[in-house]
């Protein structure tokens, strides 16, 4: 069999045959975000208690010391720590320190004085619903209450007058409350069937009482001891992750061990290796594969089977060797490769052509373009129901009709030093006063009002109101970005140059230090053009090799900051048509060049390797929008010294990386990178540089392909162990996936939407918009919670999770909040496109909507109830000749038919494929399609007997009542698993061995999403 190249890999021009290889850079990310070998997604809060209350974790949630005589003292063992007196000295923390977790884990050192006693920690609602833990003569003790209902751990004595490692975990799916003392379980009470929202309650934050040293009950003395290091952790920490902790605290050391992968929280005990399918298959067929001198071959992922006695059955997954580098193929010739087929021994072989490339190479065109926002209006379905587009959308626009930008603004005032309007309040969670990545919500809220005006077409007030806002948003960023580098008074002093901005005033050197009285305001020393949520310095501190941190010689991301405050400028002025946007926009582009350009290419490389730190969103894609928009070149170079080299090109001498098909991604933060490859992209666009190009089309394909989970999101991997991570390795989401903590981080399917489309435009290939609609219904519409505007940040898959939904009122966003507001603004962007010359109409989505095509002066309409009916419906209300171009999706395996004003017509529709509709239109003339839906299973890649189940292109999840602790087993059909399903389509509830399952975008209860299945 010959599998053929994609044309695209045969574009590259010749590359020396003595290039050097070095080693691949494809390492997991560095940095600190392991504290003791633990992710730093895990961690909610951490007090050190060594000179003040605040909180040290990237959460910034900051405790605050109330009551009378706490204070901090020296100390043998830790030289500062925090004194409670037992007089009513305590902590407390704010109500949002904790919000959405499952699972909890209280870790801290504590000195008990001789008979001294007192509540170690108290988080609940009041006296009857609290996690509480209690130091006594009795020894430590923890319990948990519900509505008055207690259950408690035995007490552990434990030794006065010194410290001890004190740790409580509670553990929903375990169903166990347990107290370590010193890295030993001393204590458990079992059947606990209690997690912490039940605790918190649903309420805002200010209703949660969240206190260390002091109980609910304030009759209760407080506690009278010493305390360092309180950690709360938003998983069940296990006793090697407790003992790793202990031990580390006591070397003063970060040990590398227990760095390592977690065991999986979920049993795999019952799930057998073998694939339910190896009994049937009789052989895998070799493949041929042709590659050019340089560039890694791309081996077929699935291959159609062979199976006894001429029975049918699906394509295998193949899994091929993953080079680091391209050793392999920097000679023409010819080598083989030996894959397998997970779950069975078969072991194909491909053979691998390696050429030298023939001619010049032409770079792909953009022969498509979107709509504007405010040519398309979704509409209701065929009932006069709201969809759930509308219904997020409506979500999204009610809120953000009701905030005050004062609020948005008031980070970018404060770094100025400038007056805040009566009333106005700043914003909390991730822009809060001391988050080093405060201005990053502005940026996605400048971004959002732009498209909410641009959308709603259908309401005139609510677009005067979004017009105010953004007028209002750009002139005050406007006004402070003219102070930047400028005397502040006539001939006062100031430096315009961006390369020479001093330390603040009064200081040696730069910092990141954002306290109130503390921060810089010297604007006129910022350089021209300046404009951000603080002042310079943590752009400054990244070329000098700052890491990402709480402590004031660190930074968290000030350009991934930056990032969306200029998007959400470019917005303004392309979605939206404010023109002072642009020039803000312009002024801080000049800013960063000036700084980037005067570096040496090595500072770039290491500052843009920096995990967290380095993370710069898609910087590249701004400035070469900015380039596009205003012709100025300065911009376009800017973009490519955002190039990741090691990621894009292997190394500094561009031996390999994405370009050729290398896989760098493997370890790294996801969402760090996927904004850069559309950022690289949009670099294409401008500069028609070919490796650009191969970056995002390599990227994507080994992205869907090798780390993909069932719902079209990426990242939760337990190696490297972060949420946010994709795996170590790819095609390993069941040896090293499954995080924990969670995975599909919501941004991050955000930014893969965002490559879809802008791939689809240089190359309309079905497959793009096939992810698009996966991900758009199974995660971003499931990402919005039922009654409000709350939404996900990791939406988890492991068996019997649950969804969480954050910042409903929209006042503290951490980076997936903000997203949100972008994905709910834009819901319509997709539905169709069309070619560059408007002559074709792409009709990608089957969503109810009506689009006004200007260009052609027409309108078309869809009306559909899809994907509760698998039909949809086109009427085209205008003529002329035009090619209309409707996707089959690659789920549609059943038929897809069309009938023209009634008529069938004949067509070879082929899944995976765009079908072309092209004639002469007429006005009114109307399209029926049907694409028949059937359930089918996504497996695991590596793990066959897990998978998902789905329904056309929707995820059904199985309700669960409760977490667990094994994986939910359903049994179906070897030949047809439809036939052990049973349920309605109109509403996609469907039932499976007495289990209920609906679409997981309509689940807000547990869930499981994958599955062990069985075949009978
Ligand atoms: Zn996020």
């Amino acid at each position: 069999m010959i599998t053929r190249v994609p044309v695209s890999l045969l574009l590259t021009g010749s590359i020396s045959l003595v290039a050097l290889v070095h080693a691949g850079q494809t390492s997991q990310q560095g940095g600190d975000q392991f504290l003791d070998g633990i992710g730093e997604t895990a961690l909610a809060a951490r007090y050190v208690l060594a000179e003040n209350a605040e909180d040290s974790s990237r959460n910034q949630g900051h405790a605050t010391l109330r009551g009378n005589g706490g204070t901090f003292v020296d100390d043998a063992q830790f030289r500062r720590v925090l004194l409670l007196t037992g007089e009513g000295s305590h902590l407390q923390l704010p109500g949002d320190a904790l919000a959405g977790e499952d699972a909890l884990t209280v870790s801290g050192w504590l000195f008990l004085p001789t008979g001294a006693s007192g509540p170690v920690f108290d988080f609940g609602q009041n006296v009857s619903t609290r996690l509480f833990a209690v130091a006594s003569a009795a020894g430590l003790r923890a319990a948990v209450a519900i509505q008055g209902k207690v259950q408690e751990t035995e007490p552990a004595k434990f030794l006065e007058n010194q410290w001890i490692h004190v740790v409580v975990v509670l553990d929903p799916a375990a169903r166990l409350l347990t107290t370590y003392l010193d890295g030993a379980k001393v204590g458990q009470a079992a059947n606990v069937a209690v997690n912490v929202a039940q605790i918190l309650g649903q309420s805002s934050g200010a209703a949660r009482r969240l206190f260390i040293g002091r109980s609910q009950n304030e009759s209760e003395p407080t506690l009278h001891a010493r305390l360092r290091d309180v950690r709360i952790y938003r998983i069940a920490l296990n006793e090697v992750q407790i003992a790793s902790i202990r031990r580390n605290a006591l070397s003063g050391r970060q040990s590398t061990r227990g760095r390592g992968m977690p065991p999986p929280e979920i049993s795999t005990a019952a799930i057998p290796k073998d694939s339910p399918l190896a009994s049937r298959l009789s052989n895998v067929p070799d493949v041929r594969v042709e590659t050019i001198v340089g560039t890694l071959p791309r081996l077929p992922y699935s291959i159609p089977a062979v199976y006894r006695d001429n029975a049918k059955g699906p394509d295998v997954r193949v899994i091929w060797p993953s080079p680091t580098d391209n050793t392999e193929v920097l000679k023409p010739g010819t080598y083989t490769v030996t894959g397998r087929v997970p779950g069975t021994s078969l072991a194909p072989k491909a053979t691998v052509i390696v050429k030298v490339p023939v001619g010049t190479a032409t770079p792909p065109s953009r022969l498509a373009e979107a709509f504007p926002l405010s040519a398309v209006v979704l509409e209701r379905d065929t009932n006069g129901r709201d969809t759930a587009f509308i219904r997020n959308r409506d979500k999204f626009i009610r809120g953000l009709a009701e905030t005050s930008p004062d609020r948005f603004l008031y980070n970018f005032r404060d770094a100025f030093g400038q007056p805040q309007p009566a009333g106005a309040l700043p914003l909390e969670g991730w822009d809060n006063q001391t988050t080093r990545l405060r201005g990053h919500a502005t940026g996605h809220y400048l971004s959002a009002i732009a498209q909410a005006y641009a959308s709603t077409t259908y309401d005139e007030a609510l677009r005067a109101n979004f017009l105010e806002k953004m007028n209002y948003l750009i002139d005050t960023l406007h006004d402070l970005s003219q102070k930047s580098g400028k005397p502040a008074k006539e001939g006062g002093p100031s430096v315009a140059d961006p390369t020479a901005v001093p330390p603040g005033p009064g200081r040696t050197g730069y910092d990141s230090n954002l306290r109130a009285g503390a921060i810089r305001t010297d604007y006129w020393n910022w350089g021209a053009g300046f404009i951000s949520g603080y002042p310079p310095d943590q752009f400054i501190m990244l070329e000098k090799g700052a890491t990402y941190g709480t402590q004031d010689t660190q930074i968290w991301a000030p350009y991934y900051t930056l990032h969306k405050i200029l998007a959400g400028l470019l917005d303004s002025y392309e979605v939206a048509g404010n023109k002072k946007a642009l020039e803000v926009a312009t002024g801080m582009g000049a800013w960063a060049y000036a700084r980037l350009k005067a570096l040496p290419p090595k500072a770039r490389v290491s500052m843009w390797s920096r995990y967290i730190a380095g993370e710069y969103g898609g910087m590249n894609e701004v400035m070469a929008r900015l380039f596009r928009l205003t012709g100025d070149r300065r911009f376009l170079e800017c973009a490519k010294l955002f190039d990741n080299t090691n990621l894009f090109f292997g190394n500094a001498s561009h031996d390999h990386g994405l370009a050729k098909n290398v896989d760098t991604i493997r370890g790294k933060h996801a969402n760090q990178h996927i904004p850069q490859i559309t950022g690289a992209l949009e670099t294409f666009r401008g500069s028609k540089e070919i490796p650009y190009y191969l970056i995002a089309e390599n990227f994507w394909e080994i992205v869907n392909n090798s780390y993909m989970y069932s719902i079209g999101g990426v990242a939760g991997a337990r190696n490297p162990n972060n949420a946010e991570c994709f795996t170590a390795q790819p095609d390993t989401l069941w040896e090293n996936g499954f995080a924990n903590g969670g995975q599909n981080e919501t941004c991050a399917t955000y930014n893969l939407l965002k490559l879809d489309r802008q791939l689809f435009m240089f190359d309309q290939t079905a497959k793009y918009m096939d992810h698009y609609e996966q991900a758009l219904y199974n995660h971003i519409l499931a990402s919005v919670a039922e009654e409000n505007a709350g939404n996900t940040y990791h939406v988890p898959l492991n068996p019997g999770a649950q969804k969480r939904f954050g910042n409903a009122d929209m006042s503290g966003f951490t980076c997936c909040n903000g997203t949100a507001l972008e994905s709910n603004t834009k819901l319509q962007d997709s539905i169709y496109f069309k070619s560059a010359d408007n002559r074709t109409l792409y009709v990608n989505l089957f969503v109810p909507s009506t689009l006004n095509w200007s260009e052609r002066k027409l309108v078309v309409q869809q009306m559909t109830d899809f994907p509760y009916a698998d039909t949809s419906r086109i009427v085209v209300k205008g003529s002329g000749d035009f090619d209309i171009k409707v996707r089959v999706a690659r789920w549609a395996t059943r038929g897809f038919t069309v009938k023209i004003n009634g008529r069938d017509r004949s067509v070879k529709a082929v899944p995976g494929t765009y079908l072309s509709l092209g004639k002469s239109w007429r006005a009114n003339d109307t399209i029926e399609l049907r694409m028949p839906m059937h359930f089918y299973l996504e497996p695991v890649v590596d793990q066959p007997n897990v998978a998902s189940l789905f329904y056309g292109p929707i995820l059904l999840a199985a309700e669960e009542s409760g977490p667990r602790t094994d994986w939910r087993q359903i049994t179906l059909d070897a030949n047809d698993i439809g036939k052990s399903i049973t349920g309605d389509p109109a509403t996609l509830r469907f039932s499976v061995d007495g289990v209920a399952f609906k679409p997981f975008n309509e689940s807000y209860g547990r869930h499981s999403v994958y599955l062990h299945v069985t075949l009978r």
